[in-house]
């Protein structure tokens, strides 16, 4: 039998996945679980998604050819503009997916968590788009160290309530979040904001996000006469820019998925968030999958100068793609990004987040020849590292 890289009917990818979540839990997430599928597959609800897409996100997201980065790469490299999506990033592509899904239980209140915002932010846009109540933890220490994306969820009408319990950061937030969820399971649905979490979350996540390689397939065909690049490059922080840029061509051997994770000051020094290279087995919110954890499974607190990519693990889809090594990944220090940011500035004029940079950074690793075609996700823009960017670049 063919290997395959989809989830099973048990909510394993391989020996990833699953649903490992506390009893209370259980009736909230086992609704979902039975309803995603018919829902998500139903046409009035295709229709309305890419209704949204279209007219509120802005879809489809051009691929943009980047010829001055080809000539210095000497490939031919294609740029996915997720950072041209409203709010500026992939994100809002899954919320506007569970938002609907949530109207369609009959939910009228939704609570996520967030650690730098960027989940927050696009969960608070699609509650004030769709009239729904919206609550969502951050951790106290996260509070003070995000207040810009604080106040654009305050100004968007959601509640933001501080996580005070632990290190009061983003593992805080989302044991808070899940308490709300279990207090309140009639009228709320929980927005969980990658492909992580209990069975169906990444699955239900990789659908939503998948239009960006259904768009990419497309788009290749339109400009190239191919359907399949030989390369598609996105990072990894939870995998959810990933798992939607990789999805169409999981079973296209032609093309090879390259994931960039990050290695923050280094994979040996103490201060990293590269899950593949540092990672073991082990649950971590809900599923089982690779985590960054002591012999005795304490969850190690991880490192990157990009928020988006400050996670201890990674979501199951992308455990298994490790695993059997249908995608290969890389790590990319915090200077490598840094060096890749403002290589796409001056080079495209575009500046990318973060976390897209980790992408870009695999460029001159890759060695890919003068015939191949590239995809690069840059799964969102840079106006938020500004202040990052600053400091380290020296540009002020
Ligand atoms: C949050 C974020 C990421 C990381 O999340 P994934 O689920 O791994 O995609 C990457 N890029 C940007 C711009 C983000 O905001």
């Amino acid at each position: 039998m063919a290997m395959t890289y989809q989830v099973d009917e048990k909510g394993y990818y391989g020996e990833f996945g699953g649903a490992f979540i506390p009893e209370m839990l259980y009736p909230n997430v086992e609704e979902l679980r039975a309803h995603y599928l018919d829902i998500i597959n139903d046409s009035s609800f295709q229709k309305e998604f890419h209704d949204l897409l279209k007219d509120y996100v802005g879809r489809p997201t051009p691929l943009f050819e980047a010829k001055r980065l080809s000539e210095k790469y000497q490939t031919q490299i294609y740029l996915k503009r997720e950072d041209l999506c409203h709010t500026g990033a992939h994100k809002v592509n899954n919320t506007i997916g569970q938002i609907l899904v949530a109207k369609k239980l009959g939910k009228n209140k939704i609570v996520a968590e967030t650690g730098a915002g960027q989940h927050g932010v696009a969960t608070a846009t699609v509650c004030a788009l769709m009239g729904l109540e919206c609550i969502v933890y951050m951790g106290a220490i996260d509070i003070e160290r995000q207040a810009p994306n604080v106040a654009r969820m305050r100004m968007l009408g959601a509640k933001v309530v501080a996580a005070q319990s632990g290190s009061k950061t983003l593992k805080d937030a989302t044991n808070e979040a899940m308490r709300h969820w279990i207090n309140n399971p009639v009228d709320t649905h929980y927005i969980i904001g990658s492909v992580v979490g209990p069975h169906p979350y990444p699955d239900m996540v990789a659908r939503f996000q998948s239009v960006i390689s259904e768009e990419i397939k497309a788009q290749l065909t339109e400009k190239l006469g191919r359907n399949y690049p030989d390369y598609v490059l996105a990072c990894v922080g939870g995998g959810s820019n990933a798992a939607g840029a990789f999805y169409h061509f999981l079973d296209e051997a032609r093309t090879q998925l390259i994931a960039a994770e990050a290695a923050g000051q280094g994979v040996g020094s103490g201060h990293s968030a590269a899950t593949t290279f540092l990672g073991k087995s082990g649950v971590l919110h809900g599923s089982k999958s690779l985590l960054m954890q002591t012999e005795d499974g304490q969850v190690i607190e991880p490192y990157s100068i990009s928020a988006g990519l400050d996670y201890p693990g990674i979501g199951p889809m992308h455990a298994h793609l490790f695993k059997t090594g249908r995608a290969h990944f890389y790590d990319i220090t915090d200077e490598e990004a840094l060096a890749s940011a403002l290589e796409l500035s001056q080079l495209e004029g575009i500046i990318p987040a973060l976390e897209s940079a980790h992408a870009l950074a695999v460029l001159p690793k890759l060695q890919a020849k003068p015939h191949e075609v590239v995809v690069i996700n840059l799964s969102g823009r840079g106006d938020k590292d500004l202040a990052t960017y600053q400091q380290r670049l020296n540009l002020l």
